[in-house]
């Protein structure tokens, strides 16, 4: 760091970490699931929780295809207040289900500090999305949640200040906190966001904190989303977070951006190789028991698709 720059009591790069050769400290999420070890990790799933069939069928094609963790989000932060907003609550009973029959761990945003007893006891990972980045007040009470952040980089904010971010988390208790350059607002208006590579090096470097990367909100295109994922993982990423979606044309938020099927797995084949080009491995790490006798799953097929929302996220 330079001279002007902050200092990180947590955060920064500490003298003793991790597996020999690497500084990255690794993050346990359960007794199989790791970030920042020598896996690639790929959390992947709809952009919105929208119903049981669609997350169902979603979580199982992620888990076939390699991915490790089911994304989905149940609160949706939207640019404007008339787009769908999420199931909410509901949407968090959803992902506790599906994971119950999958064995799928889940990653889900939590937007508010009156969310986050609720949203903790739901998820394996919480999300802090880009607007909320530094939502000090639901950071520091993320600090004192016992579950491992996800925490994704505002899209004006600096490397330094992603990092203070997290100290903000850590400061309060929890160390368990996993960063994600998700793309950033420059003058380009093609992407929907600019993927800072370089930020992927830089945080390597600056901290002991696992990297992952999210090229879909990045690229905000799905024919983007192969490309930036390659380059990410081939910068030294320690995952993804991707969106797929069963139909993604009639998907009721970010439509343009997630991935059918065929596209994800498309996505982990082209992936793989470039993981074991650089001695890592993309190793699914599923629960070693699926819970098979589940009790009667929620009905929400009345909250299945129906309609592509128009206005952007
Ligand atoms: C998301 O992952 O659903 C999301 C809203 O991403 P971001 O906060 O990076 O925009
Ligand atoms: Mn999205």
């Amino acid at each position: 760091m330079s001279q002007s720059a902050p200092e990180y009591a947590l955060a920064a790069h500490p003298t003793s970490v991790g597996d020999a050769g690497s500084s990255t400290k690794p993050v346990r999420v359960t007794p199989t699931l790791v970030f920042g070890d020598r896996d690639v990790v790929v959390a992947a799933g709809p952009c919105s929780v929208e119903g049981y069939d669609m997350l169902l069928a979603s979580a199982r094609h992620v888990q076939s295809a390699g991915g490790t963790l089911l994304r989905g989000g149940a609160f949706k932060p939207r640019t404007s207040p008339y787009a769908f907003q999420g199931l909410g609550e509901e949407g968090l009973l959803l992902l506790a289900s599906v994971r119950e029959q999958t064995g799928m761990p889940i990653v889900t945003e939590v937007m508010d500090t009156r969310q986050v007893a609720r949203v903790a006891q739901i998820a394996d990972v919480i999300q802090v999305g880009a607007r909320n980045m530094q939502n000090f007040p639901l950071l520091a009470e993320l600090g004192r949640a016992g579950k491992p952040v996800l925490l994704k980089r505002g899209a004006s904010a600096r490397i330094s200040e992603l990092l203070l971010a997290a100290e903000y988390v850590m400061a309060n208790g929890n160390e368990r906190v996993i960063l994600c350059e998700r793309g950033i607002r420059t003058f380009e208006t093609i992407t929907r966001n600019t993927l800072d590579i370089s930020a992927i090096p830089v945080l390597k470097a600056e901290t002991h904190l696992p990297v992952i990367v999210d090229p879909s909100h990045a690229g905000g295109r799905a024919d983007l989303v192969l490309p930036l994922a390659l380059a990410a993982i081939a910068a030294g990423a320690d995952g993804l977070i991707v969106e797929v979606h069963p139909n993604p044309s009639v998907a009721r938020s970010d439509a343009d951006q997630q991935l059918t099927f065929a596209q994800f797995s498309e996505l982990m084949d082209s992936i793989s190789l470039i993981a074991t080009a650089s001695n890592r491995t993309i190793r699914p790490q599923v629960a070693s028991h699926v819970v098979q006798n589940v009790a009667a799953t929620p009905d929400s097929s009345s909250h299945d698709v129906r309609r592509r929302e128009v206005v952007a996220a």
